[in-house]
């Protein structure tokens, strides 16, 4: 596993916007062209693959049809015991998404490249894409609503990765703190955000514990489902305290080019991806190996 690899998915990822019009929303063809991408990465490590469609609502889609997730997971482990990873593989109207959120796309493939399908595992790790997350998370909503009870209550945690690569990236892991439940997650929660806050430690920074605010992980939060996040923080500020302990501008926006034109390949901090792809790929080693009924 190695930032480089991560990195030519970006440029993956950079070329399908190019060929189609600047950018990958759900639905476009430049969104049909990331999920073949990352389905055919997937296959390629060996990998059975899904791509289940889901319906896109009147309400937040300015198309009527369908749409694809993609999902994938190892042939070992306990069937009965599922960790989690996801990313949403969208982007806006406007712009490549190119850290928003091909940074998580791509620290998924790695991870899903270097661990393969048939490691020596406790509990089976999923690896699942989802698209129109930029119109109200449509795809992992319809995926968790999609399961039932029985394979909800497979899942021990859900680790959701938004955006791990940004110019004047912070670090930050969700999970346990907030004002309600749907701030914190469920019990368990603050678990997940624990470990994942170590395992970024472990790489040398030391990450803010923050709350949810209604990403993908808001399906598996409704639905029971222990969940942690990682992400680098988008349009607000980096304050200097911020600055002093992991580097880059203070007063600076974590993400000048969130949700913009020029969320590009260009925009891609390869140090800050470089932190989280090590420190995600931890914390999926961890779960995977650990035993399930500490967590539900
Ligand atoms: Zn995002």
């Amino acid at each position: 596993m190695s930032d480089a690899g991560a990195f030519g998915h970006l440029q993956a990822l950079q070329k399908i916007a190019d060929e189609n019009g600047g950018n990958r929303a759900s639905p476009s063809p430049g969104y049909d062209a990331s999920v073949d991408y990352v389905a055919g990465v997937l296959r390629a490590a060996g990998y059975d693959v899904s791509t289940p469609t889901y319906e896109l609502s009147r309400e937040h889609s300015r198309e009527q049809g369908t749409a694809r997730n993609v999902i994938t997971q190892t042939r070992s482990g306990d069937p009965a015991h599922v960790v989690v990873i996801g990313a949403h593989l969208d982007s806006v109207d406007n712009g490549p998404g190119i850290v928003d959120n091909g940074s998580g796309i791509a620290t998924l493939l790695e991870i899903a490249r270097h661990l393969g399908p048939s490691a020596p595992l406790r509990n089976t790790v999923r690896f699942a894409f989802f698209g129109s997350e930029e119109s109200d998370a449509e795809g992992s909503k319809s995926y968790v609503n999609g399961l039932s009870a029985g394979d909800r209550d497979k899942i021990v945690l859900y680790l959701n990765v938004d955006m791990v690569a940004s110019p004047n990236g912070g670090y930050f892991a969700q999970g346990g703190v907030g004002d309600d439940a749907s701030e914190t997650g469920p019990p368990g929660s603050a678990a997940v955000a624990s470990i994942l806050a170590g395992q970024l430690a472990s790489t040398g920074v030391k990450p803010e514990i923050t709350k949810f605010v209604g990403d993908d992980e808001s399906a598996f939060v409704e639905a029971g489902i222990p969940s942690g996040g990682a992400e680098n923080g988008d349009r607000k500020e980096k304050s200097g305290a911020q600055a002093q302990a992991w580097g880059g501008q203070a007063d600076e926006r974590y993400d000048p080019c969130y949700h913009k034109a020029c969320d590009r390949i260009e925009n891609v901090n390869r140090v800050v991806l470089g932190h989280y792809l090590a420190a995600l790929a931890g914390t999926v080693a961890h779960f995977a190996t650990s035993d399930p009924a500490r967590l539900r």
